[in-house]
């Protein structure tokens, strides 16, 4: 590994590209923008790679895309190699994955770990960004990659007392790189989303009591995780370059896709013994197909109820204390509006002598005290608080950089009404600076790997297009921007997403604008448009 350059700028060469982040989008760009002959350098907070997968460690955190779709396609010979061991892969596992990309690329003498970007600011006068990081040093680069995540600003919420308390924190999403033993302890989730459904079952096994505090009920499906067979895996990868063309159709995964062809009937067209079998032959199979067992639970309210209904009946069938069961259902928001949950045996966690469940919509948390939590009801005596509370989605990592054009325009103020981009890629105002999975592209709502995938090609082409003209600056045009934001607006209006306080909606996070941040026409309808875009010569964008 090279010296990694330290520094003020005078003491670094300028780099074509700087990429900051160095998870899944952010090591694929620095490949990939190497093969296409650009000098490159990253930054990575984290002391490694693998972005969420190096941050969020707590017990039980897997993929909910299957393994074999959630992993890059853009070589043929790494597929061919690596064998996924289950249906949805551990943190381990997709760890070791990712740094096993980054040896096998060669990618680590270009980062730069532990160090944080703190500001980028684009220069007018010699079209070059200068990008500044907490160690001092700046750099200078033709064009800044923010490979930064969408769920990577982890956020705690302002809790009174937090400080007070003498047991332990964590949140799940900056877990303890050597693990949490928990064994004899008294712990207090707080939070049930993806993360806290997850984590919740295995830290059942573990405390001697665990109090689960509960906002909002959160719809959950059976993951039926498994191991995979040699014979899958031989299978598989004979087709695997079929399953990545039809991911890259569908965008939700080639091989789950494989298993369900789009639904084309509305649930409300079916009756009930029908759909109840379909209902329970894809809660058996396990995992999201649930979801697309019919075409229209996105934008069908009465559809959408039938599947509700379903899901609920199950909590019903799986938790005994009626109460506690009523307790986890959720009521107040169709499902699939806010992200669905993959678990294994959360339901069943319920049925256990040493766990509550607290609802703190009714009973508030008033404050942290020292020996634990204070809600309106009762004090929860603890000696460790897991914060399964979420992350400043979608636009929390890209604000908490000072972008800025030196003429003028600052992303902080461009957004405070909410994130504005060209097909989330691009921002009116900020040239030659590009978002991997940004708001306003399907990002969360897709297999991020295969969108991260298409995003980081359709950057490079568009670099070495820049480059064979003789160009030096690309920008997304106002009108072309005004016109993708209303447009991604319309279709989300469309749809039962606005309907729930979800963090798409950026309701998790107080003050934050409630706008539906990723878009939701479709993935292949969106890389339709945005592959449109680039064949026509960058249209909508002002190149010079
Ligand atoms: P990240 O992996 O978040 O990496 C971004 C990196 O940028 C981080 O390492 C961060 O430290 C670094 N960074 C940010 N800001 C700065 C800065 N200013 N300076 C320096 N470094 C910075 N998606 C799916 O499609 N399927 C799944 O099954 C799935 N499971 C998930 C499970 C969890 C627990 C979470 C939190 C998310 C999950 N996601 C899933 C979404 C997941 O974030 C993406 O799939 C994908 O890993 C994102 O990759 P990325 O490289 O874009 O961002
Ligand atoms: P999340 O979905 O935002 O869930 C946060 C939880 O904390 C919610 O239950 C929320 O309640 C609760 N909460 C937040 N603030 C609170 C407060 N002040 N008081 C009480 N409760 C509070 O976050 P996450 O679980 O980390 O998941 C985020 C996303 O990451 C997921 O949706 C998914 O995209 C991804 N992810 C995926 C997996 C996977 O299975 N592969 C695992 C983890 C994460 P409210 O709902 O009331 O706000």
């Amino acid at each position: 590994m090279s010296e990694p350059a330290a520094g003020p700028s005078h003491d670094r060469p300028p780099v074509d590209v700087v990429v900051v982040g160095a998870g899944f989008a952010g090591l694929y760009a620095l490949h990939k923008l190497r093969e296409n002959d650009f000098t490159v350098r990253v930054f990575e907070a984290g002391s490694g790679v693998g972005g969420t997968w190096f941050w969020n460690r707590y017990p039980g955190a897997r993929c909910d895309v299957e393994s074999v779709d959630y992993s890059y396609a853009f070589s043929e010979d790494l597929q061919q190699d690596w064998a996924w061991s289950q249906r949805y892969a551990s943190q381990p596992e997709l760890l070791r994955y990712l740094n096993h990309v980054a040896d096998r690329f060669h990618l680590r003498e270009d980062i730069e770990f532990d160090t944080v970007v703190t500001s980028a600011v684009f220069n007018e006068n010699d079209t070059m960004w200068t990008v500044t990081t907490d160690k001092g040093a700046e750099v200078r680069s033709r064009f800044v990659v923010m490979a930064t995540g969408s769920l990577s600003t982890a956020r705690t919420p302002d809790f009174e007392g937090v400080e007070s308390f003498t047991g332990v924190t964590y949140h799940t999403g900056n877990w303890p790189v050597e693990g949490v033993d928990f064994t004899n302890k008294r712990v207090g989730v707080i939070g049930t989303g993806s993360s806290g459904t997850q984590a919740i079952p295995i830290i059942a096994e573990q405390a001697k009591a665990l109090t689960v505090f509960q906002r909002t009920p959160n719809f959950s499906l059976p993951a039926r995780n498994a191991d995979l067979s040699e014979e899958f895996l031989t299978e598989l990868k004979e087709r695997y370059p079929q399953y990545r063309k039809h991911e890259r159709e569908d965008g939700h995964g080639g091989y789950a896709g494989r298993l369900r062809p789009t639904p084309t009937q509305s649930a409300t067209e079916v009756d009930d013994a029908e759909r109840t079998a379909l209902f329970e032959e894809l809660w058996d199979r396990g995992g999201g197909s649930i979801m697309t067992a019919y075409k229209d639970f996105a934008t069908n309210a009465d559809a959408n109820a039938t599947l509700a209904d379903f899901v609920r009946g199950k909590i019903r069938q799986i938790v005994k204390d009626p109460a506690v069961a009523e307790r986890l259902m959720p009521t107040d928001y169709p499902i699939g509006t806010k992200r669905v949950c993959l678990d294994t045996n959360y339901y069943d966690t319920y049925n256990r002598d040493n766990v509550t469940l607290v609802d703190v919509r009714k009973t508030p948390i008033e404050r942290i005290t020292e020996g634990g939590i204070q809600t309106s009801e009762a004090e929860y005596p603890l000696d460790a608080i897991v914060f399964a509370t979420g992350f400043d989605a979608m636009t929390g990592s890209f604000l908490k950089v000072d972008i800025r054009n030196a003429s003028g325009t600052r992303m902080r103020e461009e957004w405070s009404a909410g994130p504005r981009t060209y097909l989330g890629l691009s921002v009116h105002g900020l040239p030659n600076l590009f978002l991997v999975a940004g708001p306003g592209s399907p990002s969360v709502l897709s297999n991020m790997v295969g969108s991260i995938e298409f995003h980081v090609e359709w950057i490079a082409d568009c670099l070495t297009y820049l480059r064979d003209n003789n160009l030096e600056r690309i920008e997304a045009g106002l009108g072309a921007q005004n016109d993708w934001v209303d447009h991604a607006n319309e279709v989300a209006n469309l749809t039962l997403f606005p309907r729930a306080a979800s963090w798409y909606m950026g309701a998790n996070v107080p003050g934050k604008p409630r706008v539906f941040m990723p878009y939701i026409g479709g993935v292949s309808r969106y890389r339709q448009r945005a592959s449109e875009v680039a064949e026509k010569h960058y249209e909508g964008f002002e190149l010079s």
